[in-house]
Formats: structure tokens, C-alpha cells, sequence
């Protein structure tokens, strides 16, 4: 099958965008064409940050900040004759509450994470099933090795799908949005169709 470029008119120098990216029988894609004609990325969780965590790694910052100096004061003047058990002692009454402060602030991160990959594992099968929407779509699109543009062809996702006008490549990860929408039935994504 070969199908002809909006830009060009011709169809000696299109193809998919999966054989594009795949072939080797012409010279290799640039860098950025390649990352612009990349396929969808599949679902994946994203970063995950506690500020509960992060407040308390802080509380636990500052009260070791401030204990460091009267403890080099203490050791220095009323503990320079101390035994270890005394210095000893002094040196965990110290550090108990900064020390606990932390303690609390890696649980408080452990549940954090904990519930972010429950949320990820609750909302997966709908991401995925979206994600083979948009995968399947862009297996649809063209690309003219002439003009550098992308395109889909008339009726390539389903009978009364248009044909594209020639599709710049930055835009073209939006393109397959907006053409899976079209063609699953949903209403055109608005920051699409402007
Ligand atoms: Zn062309």
C-alpha cells in the first residue's frame, strides 16, 4: 500500500511512521525526527513526592542544626571530664528528636509511595486500554520522507475518517490524540483542534 503526501502529492517517498523509524534501507532518521515520530509512551507512574515527608526530613534538619552547637559546647566545657556513659548519654538525648523526626518523616514517605502505586495499579486498565487507542493510531500514520511532515490518509482508521492536511512534525504527537479521539468516537480534545 502507498498512499500519497498532502504536501508533495506524490507517494515515492512516503511511508509509515513504525517503517520510517524502523527502516534501514535509507539513511537514518535525524535525532529529533526520530524523538518527534516516537511512539506513544506507555502508562507509567508518575513521580512521586511526600511534602509530609519532606517537612519532617526539614524538622529533623533544623534540630540537628541546632543541638550540634551546645553539644560542642557541652563536650567541650561541662562534659570535658565526663565518662562515656555521661558523654554518651548526652550525645542521645540530643539526637532523639531530630532522629525521631526522621523516623516519622521516611514512614510518612513509605505510606506516601505506597499509595501512589495503588493508585497507579487502580487507574492501569484504563491508561493501558487509552494507551493501545493511541498506539494503534499512530501504526496508522504517514510520514514523507520529501517533505518531512507527517499525515493520515483518507479513511485509514475507518471509513469516514478524513485525510489529514500535512502534519508538522512538533505537532504530530498531538495529532494522534486528536485522530484517536476521532476515531473512537470521543469529542475532539479542545487543545487539539485549535
Ligand atoms: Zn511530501
Amino acid at each position: 500500500m502507498s498512499a500519497t503526501c498532502p504536501q508533495c502529492s506524490a507517494s515515492d517517498c512516503t511511508v509509515t511512521v513504525p517503517y520510517a523509524l524502523a527502516a534501514t534501507t535509507h539513511p537514518p532518521l535525524d535525532e529529533p525526527t526520530r524523538a518527534r515520530l516516537a511512539p506513544p509512551p506507555p502508562p507509567a507512574p508518575g513521580p512521586h513526592k511526600s511534602t509530609v515527608a519532606t517537612v519532617f526530613y526539614a524538622l529533623a534538619g533544623v534540630f540537628i542544626t541546632l543541638s550540634v552547637l551546645p553539644l560542642a559546647r557541652a563536650l567541650r566545657e561541662d562534659l570535658a571530664d565526663a565518662g562515656a556513659v555521661e558523654v554518651i548519654a548526652v550525645f542521645l538525648g540530643a539526637l532523639t528528636l531530630p532522629g525521631s523526626l526522621l523516623t516519622v518523616g521516611l514512614i510518612a514517605r513509605a505510606v506516601s509511595r505506597r499509595r501512589h502505586e495503588r493508585a497507579f495499579a487502580d487507574d492501569y486498565a484504563v491508561m493501558n486500554a487509552s494507551w493501545q487507542r493511541h498506539q494503534h493510531v499512530w501504526q496508522a500514520s504517514w510520514f514523507c520522507r520529501r517533505c518531512h511532515v507527517a499525515f493520515f490518509p483518507d479513511a485509514v482508521l475507518r471509513p469516514d475518517f478524513l485525510a489529514s492536511p500535512p502534519i508538522p512534525l512538533d505537532q504530530f504527537p498531538l495529532w494522534v490524540v486528536t485522530a484517536t479521539d476521532r476515531a473512537y468516537g470521543f469529542p475532539p480534545s479542545p487543545a487539539a483542534s485549535g
